[in-house]
């Protein structure tokens, strides 16, 4: 079996000429906490609500828990969404709503909706009613609908959105505790890569439609560390020096880059020797990379989100 608790191939999902989604490959594995990152109308709530079976694929598979085509139909409850605003009862408490969705699912262990409130940190709203709720509060309270049914895959559309400092730090937390406590998978959607960096182990960065590029949180972390920077016409000519003075910690980036991720403050020696071997170097510099210039970048200039 695949190592991979969620996969698609070639989502896609058209609406008249227009792919909102097209070809998306995804590769969650079990246990991460997948960010999906894009701009607003990205296509990221239509890949999502696919996921979720809430919309129908134009073309293309998806893959959950090993199963896929109609199979998918018996583990679709293994998955518990919250796409878009939850919608709540605002004249009830947060446990009146979660009773009635466990009514609605024929849940009726004792003690269950508790325990759902202990997890996303709203055991003590008490006599609260909803509208007199924050706005992660809210949040926080459609992630346990979302949890109703013990799910082990999660599917969070833009969770923080809109949310103050303290109001995503609260969801943050939650999501990291579901994660750890439960074992759970989550996928979370954000337009802002920075707010999902303290948490998400993987990122999938999602652009007018189609997915551009896939990685771990040590290669994002990777390609936005400190780092010399040299610039040259081959790479490959300059890695024996490097290997020579012992450095282990670099990657050839592109035909024209090498970054150095170590012994930042030897770049002068490092220049010198290359040209004692020949090796023309044409720059070299030490640079960072913010988190966010770096989704900025990939997906085309300025922020319009
Ligand atoms: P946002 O954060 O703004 O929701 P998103 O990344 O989730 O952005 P989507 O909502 O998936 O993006 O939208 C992707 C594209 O598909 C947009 O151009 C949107 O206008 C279009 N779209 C979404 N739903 C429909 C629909 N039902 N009919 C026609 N076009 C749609």
């Amino acid at each position: 079996m695949s190592e991979f608790l969620l996969e698609t191939h070639g989502l896609t999902k058209q609406y008249g000429h227009h792919k909102a989604v097209d070809s998306v490959n995804l590769h969650v594995k079990k246990g991460a906490i997948y960010g999906f990152i894009g701009r607003n109308g990205a296509g990221k709530t239509t890949c999502l609500r696919m996921i979720a079976g809430l919309a129908r694929p134009t073309a293309g598979e998806i893959s959950l828990f090993g199963y896929s085509g109609k199979e998918i139909l018996q583990v679709r409850s293994r998955v518990g969404c919250l796409i878009e605003t939850p919608g709540l009862y605002r004249n009830m408490t947060a446990y009146e709503n979660l009773k009635v969705k466990c009514l609605m699912t024929g849940i009726k262990k004792k003690g269950y909706i508790e325990d759902i409130l202990e997890s996303v940190g709203l055991a003590d709203t008490g006599n609260k009613r909803v509208k007199n709720f924050s706005l992660g509060m809210k949040q926080r309270l459609g992630v346990a609908l979302a949890l109703v049914g013990e799910p082990d895959l999660i599917v969070l559309d833009e969770p923080i959105n809109g949310l103050d400092p303290q109001g995503i730090a609260e969801v943050r937390d939650t999501i990291q505790r579901l994660c750890d406590e439960k074992n759970m998978t989550i996928i979370i959607s954000s337009h802002i890569l920075e707010e999902l960096a303290k948490i998400a182990t993987d990122y999938g960065i999602i652009h007018n439609g189609s997915l551009i590029q896939e990685l771990t949180r040590e290669e994002l972390m990777r390609r936005c560390s400190e780092r010399i920077e040299i610039t040259l016409d081959n790479p490959e000519s300059a890695l024996p020096v490097l290997d020579n003075m012992g450095f282990v910690n670099y990657q050839v980036a592109d035909k024209n880059h090498i970054y150095v991720f170590e012994r930042l403050d030897e770049s002068a020696a490092l220049n010198m020797e290359l040209a004692k071997h020949g090796v023309l170097v044409k720059g070299i510099s030490i640079t960072s990379e913010e988190l966010e210039s770096y989704f900025l970048n990939l997906t085309g200039g300025a922020a319009d989100a």
